[in-house]
């Protein structure tokens, strides 16, 4: 690759108002070029302290003690923080369960409110869990629900017209991935929940690309119900507790399907009956996830303090820088684009597609340290993470994609088949 493209990686670097965030992160091998920050996010310096109080004085010297000292009030003290990168209120958001499971409450208690109507509306880009969520949820709730799987014509843009044509007055809700994990399309989410509403249907978003990536007013939107994940962009940690938002005006109206003791009203006076909670506690169940959960803090507080709209413009930058390069690289050696063209509607990540996109993925992480991921049937997908992720390390990850395949290093992986990609 040219020395000019070296030098613009630098140029770029220096110019950066986010580069010293990088320095937040643990980052042990300074060789390693990490693209997979959309699937698991780097570990925050501040986490390791945070993790070290929280089990040796929190758990081992307070104890049980620890419930009144700040765990019980974690779950919404945390999604008070997330509210402010959503545009939500404080008391519209809560961290609990995963993200599969606050789908399946949110939707089953938006279905069970919009008496009389049977439908839902998604689209084939959507997370497959998440469709497997809405099957369970039609199921459970009876033969006449059904969900509509609008089909995008590209694999890679959102369906957006067809959506709007499936949306009808059976429409009991339209749920979308708000950045579609595959190809990065980003769903323009005010203009969709304004169509969604004129037909009657309810809104529920799934914020797990676009949650720290992304910037994101559900209030100005209209949105009525998001769920999003915590170890993506927010780099809250493996397995971290998920979240929840439920729009003021709707809390009273809908009722959590898992009634469980965390979302009853007076958790502690073990009553025989279920009351729920009011506001969006009542979107609880059981016991807060307590060592999970306060890791998660860190990390949104390295978003606040950098700002969404710095973050949003360093992703344009990335992506601009990488797409560039990608075409003058990549695409002479059969690779192709697999994700929007038009920044504008596009999240944080890029899919290339390529016909050996998988052997290339095992030479990428097996041979030449860097870490991207993998989705069938041949996307390698490079997320990247504006808070640590810098253009030479963008320079870098397209440099040794080129010398994987002009090498031919990825050949004696063409017949592996690992369980996680
Ligand atoms: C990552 C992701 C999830 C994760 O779901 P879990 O239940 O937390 O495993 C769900 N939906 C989308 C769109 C995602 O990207």
């Amino acid at each position: 690759m040219p020395a000019s493209d070296d030098l613009k990686a630098k140029r770029l670097d220096a110019e950066d108002p986010l580069a010293p965030f990088r320095e937040r992160f643990v980052i042990r091998d300074p060789e390693l070029i990490y693209l997979d920050g959309n699937s698991l996010g780097r570990l925050p310096k501040a986490a390791v302290g945070r993790a070290r109080a929280l089990i040796e004085t929190e758990w081992g010297e307070r104890l049980i003690r620890g419930w009144n000292e700040g765990w019980i009030d974690a779950p919404a003290r945390v999604g008070a923080k997330i509210a402010r990168l959503i545009g939500a209120h404080p008391d519209e958001v809560i961290v609990a369960d995963s993200t599969s499971v606050n789908l399946f409450k949110l939707a089953v208690a938006a279905l069970r409110y919009q008496q009389g109507r049977t439908k839902i509306v998604t689209d084939d880009l959507n997370f497959p869990s998440d469709l497997y969520v809405l099957q369970g949820a039609c199921e459970l709730l009876g033969e006449e629900h059904e969900m509509t799987r609008v089909a995008s014509g590209d694999g890679v843009h959102g369906p957006v017209e067809e959506i709007q044509a499936n949306l009808d007055e059976r429409t009991a809700l339209l749920t979308l991935s708000h950045v579609v994990f595959k190809s990065g399309y980003l769903y323009d989410m005010a203009a969709l929940t304004r169509a969604a509403h004129e037909v009657g249907a309810l809104v529920l978003w799934d914020l797990s690309h676009s949650v720290g990536s992304v910037p994101i007013n559900l209030e100005a939107s209209g949105a009525d119900l998001a769920v999003g994940c915590s170890y993506k962009y927010l780099n809250g940690g493996p397995g971290a507790p998920a979240f929840l938002y439920v729009r003021r005006e709707l809390q009273a109206k809908l009722a959590n399907p898992i009634t469980g003791w965390m979302g009853k009203k007076n958790a502690f006076d073990f009553a025989l009956d279920y009351e729920p909670e009011v506001g969006v506690r009542k979107f609880l169940t059981g016991t807060p996830s307590v060592v999970s959960l306060a890791l998660i803090e860190p990390g949104i507080e390295l978003l606040l303090e950098a700002g969404m709209q710095r973050v949003r413009e360093k992703s344009l930058k990335l992506s601009a820088f990488l797409l560039e390069l990608f075409e003058a690289h990549l695409a002479p050696l059969g690779f192709h684009l697999a994700s929007p063209r038009d920044p504008a509607r596009r999240g944080s990540h890029l899919s290339l597609s390529h016909p050996q996109a998988l052997a290339i993925d095992l030479a990428m992480i097996r041979e030449l340290n860097l870490i991207p991921d993998f989705r069938p049937p041949e996307s390698i997908r490079l997320g990247l993470a504006p808070l640590y992720t810098s253009f030479q390390e963008v320079y870098e990850a397209v440099r040794r994609i080129e010398r994987i395949v002009v090498e031919g290093r990825h050949e004696k992986y063409l017949n592996d088949a690992p369980v996680v990609t």
